[in-house]
């Protein structure tokens, strides 16, 4: 295998809208330890529920051979998540073979339950940067958002760990849903100000065909900020032309805030983003209904150069932009759940 830097320059697009492959997010597993309702919800995800065998999901050479064709096309920034991605025995390995590459930014995001029993470890691979899910510093909150036996305790300690062990900054995630935690928002950007951690609050997203979306659960980005600028004066930031986030500092210098505002104000214009699911299917949009296997191939034998242009040539014709479509009222489709595409 090669590493990127000693790669040609060839570069994956630009897509059909202009936009360049830049950022690669891999979903490592399609099981989870929590059952949140807005992703996994425990009645379509419960002890009936048939998770890909092991045999389908890609294995830690495969992760990285295809982490490799991704960098080698532009990509400089790789993701794992899933499911939760902590819950793979061998995600130290698959780490350290996308450190070997030399892809410059190694990201997880985890639900963080898991976290402390990993973190070192994971810093020791080459990982550069974490982002942890917390909805709630409420525990009866919290329990009724993961939906599991596991306390807010363990993630907390996650996130202590990941301190510990340097993975910084750390970003925590939030979905802010109506009626749900939204009254604990300052809890959490108080306790986000406290620990140095850069909290970015996601509008409730229509992702999958299970969660039972509506509308009327979304707190939008625009109400987030007016309830945290209330108390927590904000001060906008630019943010740089691929982020997905509206950044905004706090007038006091205590960190900031992002909000995601792909329901309220999309972003598909800037979206340099594709996904690798679980069974090693490349798709170009988190809304997508089909991607294209790159797993066949890869089993039998296709080299590094043929894969690569299977890649680029799909991302090529990619014309996504769902989020737009949906404001427009014309989005449509049968959606992969979010847990094997990878959140
Ligand atoms: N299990 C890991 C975790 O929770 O961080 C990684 C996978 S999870 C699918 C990735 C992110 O997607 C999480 O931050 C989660 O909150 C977010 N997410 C899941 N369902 C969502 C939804 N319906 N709307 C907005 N964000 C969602
Ligand atoms: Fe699991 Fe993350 Fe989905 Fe929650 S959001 S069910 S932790 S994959
Ligand atoms: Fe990117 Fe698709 Fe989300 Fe638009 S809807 S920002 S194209 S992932």
């Amino acid at each position: 295998m090669t590493a990127v830097s000693a790669l040609p320059a060839v570069l994956a697009g630009p897509d059909r809208l202009d936009r360049s492959l830049r950022d690669v997010r891999i979903s490592v597993t399609d099981r989870c330890n929590f059952r949140c309702p807005y992703c996994m919800p425990k009645a379509r995800f419960g002890p009936g529920h048939r998770f890909l065998p092991r045999a389908e999901a890609l294995d830690a050479r495969e992760i990285i051979r295809l982490a490799g064709v991704f960098a080698s096309l532009g990509a400089t920034k790789i993701r794992l998540t899933g499911g939760e991605p902590l819950l793979r025995t061998d995600l130290v390995a698959i780490v350290e073979g996308i450190a070997r590459l030399g892809v410059p930014d190694i990201a997880l995001t985890t639900n963080g339950a898991l976290l402390r029993r990993w973190a070192g470890r994971l810093r020791d691979a080459g990982l550069h940067r974490v982002t942890v899910s917390l909805d709630s510093l409420d525990p009866a909150v919290f329990s009724a958002m993961s939906d599991s036996r596991i306390g807010l305790s363990e993630v907390l300690d996650g996130i202590a760990a990941a301190r510990d062990a340097g993975l910084e900054p750390i970003k925590l995630n939030c979905v802010v849903q109506r009626g749900v935690n939204e009254d604990g928002l300052l809890d959490l950007v108080g306790f986000a100000r406290r620990e140095g951690l850069r909290l970015r609050c996601i509008e409730y997203m229509d992702v999958g065909a299970t969660n039972g979306w509506r509308l009327a659960d979304v707190v939008s980005g625009e109400e987030i900020l007016e309830r945290v600028g209330r108390v927590y004066p904000l001060l906008e930031e630019s943010s740089a032309p691929t982020a997905v986030a509206r950044t905004y500092r706090f007038a006091d210098g205590a960190g900031d805030l992002g909000v995601i505002t792909s329901v309220s104000h999309p972003f598909c214009g800037d979206c340099t983003r594709a996904r690798l699911s679980v069974d090693g299917k490349l798709y170009t949009c988190l809304f997508a209904t089909s991607g294209i296997d790159l797993r066949e191939p890869l089993r039998s034998g296709a080299d590094d150069d043929t894969l690569r242009r299977i890649v680029a040539d799909r991302w090529k014709r990619r014309d996504d932009r769902y989020s737009e479509l949906r404001g427009l009222g014309i989005a449509q489709g049968d959606r992969i759940e979010m847990s094997y595409i990878g959140g």
